[in-house]
């Protein structure tokens, strides 16, 4: 069932929202080589606890174990952050972040680049941040869930790269996974109706060969099938009558 937020839930969220955007600030400095995935899971862990109230939301989530997702290449998400995973220039290091304020959650990536990467590294960068763009922009009251990934879809298309299918956006609230699911493919005019009070985690993943996708033996990080790189970018987002309202971007920032 889909659970509207009001003005107030949503403000609450868009606090906890300020503290992911914050933290990848933080994060965009400390991201290097020679620094590991459990190196930037603590800074996550201490930032976030760090704010009166927060707690990392996906710390014991389905019993997973760091405080924050920390995948690598063609680690597509649910990486589990390790001391032993140091990144190299050229990587590529995408960071899944929730966080819990006052019973209600916000939820966000961002993937960076580690040092000089390459061209194709670059346009996989570029195209994913550009197709979350686009899907935010289409999370419009009287629009409908299959806007959103039709918009996806929209940017994806012609650029040489693959939409990951078998994982999907979704509602956020009380709970960091609600519903609606929320694909980054669709059909303009279908699926569930966007309404004022709805908000949708929006989170394309693309990959630059293949969208097939598989659990490795540690039975969260999700990789590509053909080990070549992937992206993901996510935003919170309220759907309101006067337009989208990111809740995890610095610019919607509420100062106190
Ligand atoms: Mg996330
Ligand atoms: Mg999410």
């Amino acid at each position: 069932m889909i659970q509207l937020k009001t003005r107030h839930e949503i403000d609450v969220i868009a606090r906890g929202g300020a503290i992911i955007a914050d933290l990848f600030q933080e994060i965009e400095q400390a991201v290097h080589p020679g620094v590991s995935t459990a190196d930037l899971d603590r800074l996550c862990d201490e930032f976030i606890c760090s704010h009166e109230g927060a707690t990392p939301a996906f710390k014991g989530l389905y019993g997973f174990p760091g405080a924050v997702c920390v995948s690598v290449n063609e680690e597509v998400v649910h990486g589990i952050p390790r001391p032993d995973r140091r990144l190299v220039s050229g990587d590529i290091v995408s960071i899944d972040v929730g966080v819990r304020l006052d019973g209600w959650c916000s939820d966000s990536a961002w993937t960076f680049p580690v040092g000089e990467v390459d061209e194709t590294t670059r346009h996989l960068l570029d195209v994913t941040r550009r197709a979350l763009d686009a899907a935010v922009g289409a999370a419009l009251t009287g629009q409908r869930v299959g806007d959103i990934g039709a918009a996806v879809e929209g940017i994806v298309q012609g650029t040489g790269l693959a939409i990951i299918r078998d994982l999907v956006g979704h509602g956020v609230g009380r709970d960091v996974h609600e519903d609606p699911q929320v694909p980054n493919y669709g059909r303009p005019g279908q699926g569930a109706l966007l309404r004022e009070g709805m908000v949708l985690a929006i989170e394309p993943m693309l990959a630059m060969g293949t969208e097939q996708i598989r659990t490795l033996d540690d039975r969260w990080t999700v990789v590509t099938a053909d080990r070549r790189r992937s992206a993901h970018f996510e935003h919170t987002v309220a759907v309101q009558a006067d337009g989208p309202r990111v809740l995890t971007a610095v610019t919607d920032r509420v100062e106190a």
